[in-house]
């Protein structure tokens, strides 16, 4: 079967009634026919059938056993860690989301978990960074904000050679372009909040696994932590994958285009976009994103500064300016000043997020529309550079 008729027959008519859209379980607790005795379910936390749909969902377009429903990206990330022991470490890649940055370093270091960075778009850094203490592999690709791509497949040796697990945030990608338990990860996490839910409207989390023995673990540390997804949102986060395909197809053909497009533009410096040429590991992004290159692209401006780039932010109509990825209509952030505001200035530039770096989440509208909303942003920005800035010499151009 095709990814689009998987995903539609992924989700299952109810059983109970026929319902063709799945029923919201609103019950904390199940009617027992003797003590011990039900159907699967005793209790929401531990089990609830709303999340199972979703659960089950998300593993079979993973290419996975199991599946588990968080109550944010960052609570599935959390239990991820909680397989650690003290003493672990975590090899991750450098340009981590800034969420699992500060889970790691400020809540996870003080039980002894220690996790370490590198630029894995080069495998020789991972192989080079391996020690038995190393029990996570921790890779985001294509990666926030600058679209860095790594090898799934050849990591995943790696990391296995060395006895430990490879773990992807999928979160860019979605398992609409690209399934890393079937390239040998062992774990695959996503915020649901962005391409899966996919509306803006939710916030979600999900884990997949392809191990029985590794879904026995996740399933004891959702049910002992609790963080579970409400049957609400369980509801929302499959209404959301319904329409996957169709939008995951949509935002990178939309995506492509403005890429394009952004490297014709005069104050343009940098396009940051896996399907394009001249991205470095546009090679491994076409292997293993066989769906396509996804909905993010980032450009930086010559005229490199915080003020620049904080203008052209105000200056679209149809691109908002807000946090977030993955909906249906277009956005766009400024990181040095949103989303990577807490990391000091020289780390955020070393990671390559300079101060005028800024990224679209390309929506599901009309491409020419959106480039034309871009154009007239550029037409202001240059009115600006042109009188305000160039006259001004307490801006400072960096
Ligand atoms: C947003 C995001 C998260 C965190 O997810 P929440 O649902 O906001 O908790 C984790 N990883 C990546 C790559 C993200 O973009």
């Amino acid at each position: 079967m095709h990814f689009e008729t998987q995903i539609i027959h992924a989700i299952p008519v109810d059983k109970l009634t026929g319902a063709v859209s799945t029923p919201i379980y609103q019950t904390s607790t199940f009617q027992q026919q003797a003590p011990g005795v039900h159907n699967g379910f005793d209790y929401s936390r531990t089990n609830n059938p709303t999340r199972k749909v979703l659960e089950d969902l998300i593993a079979e377009l993973e290419g996975g056993t199991h599946g588990f429903a968080f109550a944010s990206g960052l609570a599935a990330i959390d239990a991820v860690i909680k397989l650690l022991c003290s003493g672990d470490e975590v090899l991750a890649v450098d340009n981590i989301y800034g969420g699992t940055f500060r889970i790691f370093t400020q809540i996870y270091s003080k039980f002894g978990i220690n996790i370490k960075f590198t630029d894995t778009s080069e495998i020789i850094n991972v192989v080079d960074n391996l020690s038995p203490q190393v029990k996570f592999v921790w890779l985001e690709t294509p990666t926030n904000p600058t679209l860095k791509i790594s090898d799934i497949t050849e990591i995943a040796k790696a990391a296995h050679s060395n006895g430990s697990l490879l773990i992807v945030d999928n979160t860019f990608a979605s398992p609409a372009l690209q399934n890393p338990l079937n390239l040998g990860a062992d774990i695959v996490i996503h915020s649901a909040t962005k391409y899966l839910a996919g509306h803006s409207d939710v916030i979600a989390g999900l884990i997949a696994v392809k191990n029985h023995a590794l879904a026995e673990k996740f399933k004891f540390i959702q049910n002992s932590s609790g963080g579970v997804l409400s049957p609400f949102d369980s509801w929302l986060t499959i209404r959301g994958i319904e329409t996957l395909a169709l939008r995951a197809a949509k935002h990178s053909e939309n995506a492509i285009k403005i890429a394009q497009y952004l490297q014709t533009v005069e104050h343009v410096q940098n396009v940051f976009y896996p399907g394009l040429k001249s991205h470095k590991n546009h090679d491994v992004a076409s292997k293993q994103q066989i769906g396509g290159y996804g909905g993010v692209v980032s450009f930086t401006l010559k005229h490199d500064s915080i003020e620049a780039a904080s203008k052209f932010t105000q200056l679209t109509g149809l691109f908002k300016l807000a946090e977030s990825l993955g909906g249906v209509k277009s956005l766009i952030c400024h990181p040095a000043q949103m989303t990577h505001k807490s990391i000091p200035a020289q780390s955020r530039i070393e990671a390559g997020i300079s101060d005028s770096l800024i990224r679209l989440s390309c929506g599901i509208e009309n491409a020419e529309d959106l480039i034309n909303d871009l154009k007239i942003a550029f037409g202001r920005l240059d009115f600006i550079l042109a009188n305000e800035f160039s006259a001004d010499s307490k801006v400072s151009v960096k």
